[in-house]
């Protein structure tokens, strides 16, 4: 098997002011004294907090990202935000596609692998958010939707440099509710299975991220399914309590090993 080092992203959605940097601050702060073993650790502000994010984290263990980019790398799209301007601020990873903005800005599959695309092509990571609705999974349409939409919105440039891709079902997302981790493993294992026809040979390098209600008390359950490379965290990763709660999931599984090579 191919290594994969697991990667926890915290997305901060609409969240957060410049105080809240505060808590940024305690992140890298408690990852650098080893809290989260050899994780890669990325947080995702809003937009208007990425620059300084950056700058509190320049030289720390934490990358910033954004949450989403335009397809275009620039032009008359009034309070939309570009690639190459994350990544001009700081960025190193994007997220595009999260079912949000699938849903509330009505985002194709299409879209978003623009989007990807251009991210690809500023130099960013993107991090491709799938998964289904309650109906679909209510319907048996689980991987009928992965499907296509790994087919749809992952570029077919990407490789396991430049891409990771977050399962997250619409259902778990900000609810309480999860999957369990057999299910968890059963869909990052079709996933990955869809990912080695658009990159043959690579997808088993390919990072796939569970993301949907995960937090301290159920993160060591759902990151040791297999196949499962990290997690995409939405509100457990607005503090810094909760989120290291999560990400020391992998402090543990280092110490078990005693092993804390990257
Ligand atoms: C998300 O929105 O990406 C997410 C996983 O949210 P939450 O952790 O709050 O369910």
């Amino acid at each position: 098997m191919i290594p994969r080092r697991p990667l926890v992203a915290g997305n901060w959605k609409m969240n957060g002011l410049k105080a809240s940097l505060a808590e940024l601050a305690a992140i890298r702060d408690a990852v650098a004294a080893g809290h989260a073993g050899d994780a890669e650790i990325v947080v995702c502000p809003p937009a208007t907090l990425i620059a300084a994010a950056a700058e509190l984290c320049a030289g720390s263990r934490i990358a910033i990202g954004g949450q989403w980019c335009h397809a275009q790398s620039s032009g008359a799209h009034t309070g939309d935000i570009s690639a190459a301007m994350l990544k001009d601020a700081g960025a190193i990873f994007v997220i595009v596609g999260h079912s949000e903005r699938r849903i509330e800005h009505a985002e194709t599959d299409g879209l978003v692998r623009g989007q990807a695309e251009a991210a690809l092509g500023a130099g960013l990571t993107a991090i491709v958010c799938i998964g289904e609705t309650a109906a679909e999974r209510r319907e048996g349409r689980t991987l009928a939707v992965l499907e296509r939409q790994v087919g749809g919105s992952v570029p077919t440039a990407a490789g396991p440099g430049s891409i990771v891709i977050a399962y997250e079902p619409v259902w778990a997302i900000g609810t309480g509710l999860t999957p369990t981790p057999a299910d968890v493993a059963d869909a990052h294992a079709f996933i990955r299975r869809h990912l080695d026809a658009l990159m043959p040979g690579e997808a088993g390098a390919v990072r796939i991220l569970y993301g949907g209600s995960v937090k301290p008390a159920n993160a060591a359950e759902l990151l040791a399914a297999a196949d499962v490379d990290g997690a995409l965290v939405g509100g457990a990763s607005l503090t810094c309590k909760d989120f290291m709660g999560i990400a020391g999931v992998y402090r543990s599984a280092d110490a078990s090993r005693g092993d804390r090579s990257p």
